[in-house]
Parts: C-alpha cells; sequence; structure tokens
C-alpha cells in the first residue's frame, strides 16, 4: 500500500522534472548575474566588511522590492528577528505567540531575549497561524489590563504575535491583524521565506509594524548569510539600525556608545552579492511560479497527495514547493521520502514542530492538531528557480 502511494508520487513529480540523471537539489542558489562584478568591486577597492556602499544600495533596492519605506541589513535572519522583537517592546519573560510549525529562528530569537515562545495551531489552507483558533485560544486564556495583555494561566504579559509566511505562503493577514489590535499585541511578521509573495495585492511585511528577511543559502535570493528588517515606521527602522550596529552614536572619530547594542551588521560583501541577487528576484519569481503551476496540474487527480497551492487573495513566491499526503502517518511519510530520494529528487520533510522539541516541550501551547497533522503529511518538493525556466 505505501509502496503504491510511493510509486504514484515519484512518477508525478518525474512528469514535471524529468527523470534525474544526477539528484535534484531542494533549492539552489544561482549566480549568474552581476554577482561575480560587483563581488571584485569589493576586493578592488578594499570594502569588504562593515562599511560600504553595498549596504547602503542593498537597502534601498530591499525597500523598493518589497514596496516599504525602509530596511534595515542584518547578519541573519534569526539576528534580525532577535533585533524586531525587541524593537516592538518584547521583554524578558513576556510571550510572544507564534506558530508551532515554523523554523527554529522564530522561537529561539524571542528566547535570546528572554522571552517566552508561546505556541499556536496553523491554518491548514495558508500553513499560517489560523486566526479563527487565535481567537478562540485568546478567548480562553487572555485577560486585558490597562490595554496590555495577560496569559490567565501564566501571569506573564503577552507582548507580541509572530506570523510566519510558511513557504511564502502569506498567512491570513487582514484576520489577524484585526485580532492583534483588539488584544493589544504587537505583529511582527517572519517574511524570511516570503520574498516576492504578496497579500491582497500588497508585499508582505506591511500588516506587522516589522517584518524580517533572510538571504540564507538556500531562500529565494542568497547573500550566503544575512537577513534584514523592513518597515514603514521610521523610527523602528532608526532604532533597528542603531541595535544593530552596536548603538554607536554618530561622530567622526569617537567612540561612544549609548546602550547595549548588538553587531549585526550585513558585511558589504554579502551586501554586494545581495545586490546582484536582487536584480534577478523577478526571474527568479516567474520561473518558481511556473514551476509551482506545474505541480499542481501534475498532482490534480491525484488521490494520495494534493500540491499545496497559494490561498486566494495572494501571490506567494512558492519558496518550498509542498505536497500534503493524505491522512499520513510518519511512517508513510518517511517511505516516501525514502523512495523520493532514491529516485534522485531532494525532498524533505517540515521542520520539527516547536513543541516537540526539547528545549520548548513545556512551553504554553494552544490547540495544535493540524500543526501535527501537518507534521506528517507534508513533504517538500525541488524548487530551484532553475526548474521553472524553461515552463516560463
Ligand atoms: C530561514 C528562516 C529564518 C532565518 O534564518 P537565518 O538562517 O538566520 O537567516 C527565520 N525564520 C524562518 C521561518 C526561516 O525559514
Amino acid at each position: 500500500m505505501s509502496q503504491q502511494i510511493s510509486s504514484d508520487i515519484v512518477s508525478r513529480i518525474t512528469r514535471v522534472l524529468g527523470k534525474p540523471t544526477t539528484p535534484i537539489q531542494l533549492h539552489e542558489p544561482e549566480f549568474r548575474g552581476n554577482e561575480w562584478n560587483y563581488l571584485k568591486e569589493c576586493l578592488d577597492t578594499g570594502w569588504v566588511s562593515t562599511v560600504g556602499k553595498f549596504v547602503d544600495r542593498f537597502e534601498k533596492n530591499l525597500s523598493e522590492a518589497t514596496q516599504t519605506k525602509f530596511a534595515v541589513a542584518a547578519v541573519n535572519g534569526t539576528a534580525a528577528l532577535q533585533v524586531a522583537f525587541r524593537v516592538v517592546g518584547v521583554e524578558q519573560n513576556d510571550e510572544v505567540l507564534m506558530p508551532a510549525l515554523t523554523f527554529i529562528a522564530t522561537a529561539n530569537a524571542a528566547s535570546y531575549l528572554g522571552a517566552i515562545p508561546h505556541f499556536v495551531d496553523v491554518d491548514r489552507k495558508t500553513l499560517g497561524v489560523d486566526p479563527s483558533k487565535l481567537e478562540q485560544h485568546l478567548g480562553k486564556i487572555a485577560e486585558l489590563k490597562n490595554r496590555q495583555c495577560f496569559n490567565r494561566n501564566t501571569g506573564r504579559r503577552i507582548k507580541a504575535l509572530a506570523v510566519m509566511h510558511t513557504f511564502g505562503h502569506p498567512a491570513d493577514l487582514d484576520r489577524i491583524l484585526e485580532i492583534c489590535n483588539r488584544y493589544s499585541l504587537e505583529l511582527v511578521e517572519d517574511a524570511a521565506e516570503a520574498l516576492g509573495s504578496e497579500y491582497n495585492g500588497k508585499h508582505v511585511g506591511q500588516h506587522g509594524r516589522i517584518a524580517t528577511l533572510s538571504f540564507n543559502g538556500n531562500k529565494v535570493v542568497t547573500t550566503g548569510g544575512g537577513g534584514a528588517l523592513i518597515t514603514n515606521d521610521g523610527t523602528l527602522a532608526a532604532r533597528a539600525k542603531h541595535l544593530t550596529t552596536t548603538a554607536r552614536e554618530k561622530h567622526t572619530w569617537e567612540f561612544r556608545h549609548d546602550e547595549i547594542g548588538y553587531n549585526f551588521r550585513m558585511p558589504n560583501i554579502n551586501a554586494a552579492l545581495g545586490c546582484a541577487q536582487l536584480e534577478k528576484l523577478p526571474q527568479f519569481l516567474n520561473e518558481k511560479r511556473a514551476l509551482a503551476k506545474r505541480y499542481v496540474e501534475a498532482f490534480a487527480d491525484c488521490k494520495v497527495a494534493k500540491a499545496i497551492n497559494q490561498p486566494s487573495n495572494s501571490k506567494s513566491n512558492f519558496w518550498f514547493n509542498a505536497i500534503e499526503v493524505t491522512n499520513s502517518t510518519l511512517e508513510l511519510r518517511d517511505q516516501i521520502l525514502a523512495d523520493t530520494n532514491k529516485a534522485g529528487f531532494a525532498t524533505r520533510p517540515v521542520w520539527v514542530l516547536m513543541h516537540h522539541l526539547v528545549m520548548y516541550k513545556d512551553n504554553p501551547r494552544a490547540d495544535l492538531t493540524v500543526s501535527e497533522q501537518l507534521e506528517r503529511s507534508i513533504i517538500n518538493l525541488p524548487s530551484s528557480p532553475v526548474l521553472g525556466r524553461a515552463l516560463t
């Protein structure tokens, strides 16, 4: 039985990608634009480190690409998220609501500030925070005192909600923001996977007071390693820039710092790579969307699995394509993973849920039924832009 399911899935992936001669990776970076030129310029001029024109240019290009007023480059997406939580006011012992279905960075970034991740469930269609279940959960556990939200069970303040746009599919931001406003929660968007994704015609990252991006090697565009904060709030942007650059006061020669900041600056050499990569973003997005369309078609009449499509009202960047296996178990999932990898397709499961990890097993949490089903049933498929090239 599981053998049959597995071979059906392998044959449908083969229909899209062809029979591999060498293994097809999950997400490969591609450097066929101005990367060499810009990197050479860094080396030739000596500007390789934490100051240089490419950092400013990358920030400007990023705010254009995301339709936001401000972008602050950072050393990676996790660091950016830590600063995002800090600038919206998350403090030690605060709780931060976030999906259990996310990459570890979301939870760790809150923990670095001494805050406590509090896990909520996701919606099966968006794979992001489920507003209805969030509302139900808050109705049970939250109370407002002096316009601040508290967890009745723990007595701790709940300061913020982080949404994560899973695989680039935007969460249901309008409804989530409405709930945040009602409960006095700061909304932060972990948009690490969602560069280029739109919700109701607007680039993601603008419902939250601040949002973060990642430019790790497997993201849609890469700087080697890197991240950024994006926001329309000038005060938050200035605060984020100050904190990520050691909180140094502006002065020609004096080193005076007015608080304990971080060295979270993105080096110029990484920003140079990012500038070249961003030039290719529109092309990468076209190719990724064309590939996603093909996966959806190939699985349209499949009884054992379906390709996860973008939510209505959204345009996903389809960072990672995924299928959801019907009524899956961990055993079935692992069988499919083994068989697809053996056939030359690099597939992988979704992250182990946060409350299944030793560090977070006792954290506060809501009912997580959907996340737990998805943990057993999601399989990511090869998603590099090059795979969609011939389809555009
Ligand atoms: C990639 C990613 C990050 C940031 O990762 P870094 O490697 O630190 O850049 C954060 N959140 C999510 C959901 C991610 O996928």
